[in-house]
């Protein structure tokens, strides 16, 4: 099978204008970098369209440039662990036994899923009709492609525990420190806006959300969880807050 290996298109900023909001907030050199690092999404990794659609330029675009703001200050290396990314034209309607919302419990049925990222060196699915939203309209706290690349950030120090590879040995106990401190809030039913209270699912779902809002809606983070915003702003090096603020 022939696969289409291709980076940017000609026309990307004009894509990224339309659907990506984000976009407005960078400067030029975050500009460039987000230009090169979505460009080398889109030639090293393997994208395929689900269910027959067509994987046009806007799909692939619109999806790279918003898993490359993830890190822009980090190495596209730590994308190792996605092999693929599988996009579906809207939620993929999944059957079988998932974890239920109280640990211990199983939910057996169907259940529909906006993205899954794939253990170790498995795929990424998204769903684009939520990704092409996310991307318009932020300012929700939520954000598809930021959820499930961050799962795959999580899975580069091969355990998907909510922790991702952190630089420094001293990050580590301040890590666990305040991003348990918040988690066990939500697992008690304490509403932490603008966190998810998806995040009290497991550890991993709640680095995943914590990511969604970093991005999404910082200066709502930054305001509520000052901590949590600034090890986040650790790990990945930048300050969204800030951008947006500016
Ligand atoms: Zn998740």
């Amino acid at each position: 099978m022939l696969h289409r290996r291709r980076g940017l298109p000609d026309d990307w900023v004009n894509i990224v204008e339309t659907n990506v909001a984000l976009w407005r907030v960078l400067d030029d050199d975050e500009r460039a970098l987000l230009g090169s690092t979505s460009d080398w999404l889109l030639r090293h990794k393997h994208w395929e369209a689900a269910q027959g659609f067509a994987l046009v330029d806007e799909i692939t675009v619109t999806i790279a440039v918003q898993a490359a703001l993830l890190v822009l200050r980090l190495s596209v290396d730590e994308y190792r662990e996605v092999s693929a990314i599988v996009v579906y034209p809207t939620s993929m309607q999944s059957r079988g036994v998932y974890a239920g919302p109280v640990r211990g419990t199983v939910t057996d049925g169907v259940v529909p899923v906006l993205g899954e990222a794939h253990g170790r060196r498995g795929p990424v699915l998204l769903a684009w009709d939520q990704a092409r939203d996310a991307a318009r309209n932020p300012g929700r706290g939520q954000n598809v492609v930021f959820h499930e690349f961050a799962h795959k950030l999580d899975m580069v120090d091969n355990v998907l525990d909510g922790t991702p590879a952190l630089e420094h040995r001293g990050d580590f106990a301040r890590w666990v420190q305040v991003c348990t401190e918040a988690y066990d809030a939500l697992r008690a039913g304490i509403e932490r806006p603008p966190l998810q209270p998806y995040g009290a699912t497991n550890p991993a779902e709640f680095f995943a959300v914590a990511t969604e809002a970093f991005f999404d809606v910082p200066v709502a983070l930054v305001e509520h969880e000052p901590r949590l915003y600034e090890v986040m702003r650790d790990f990945y090096k930048q300050d969204p807050a800030a951008r947006s603020s500016s």
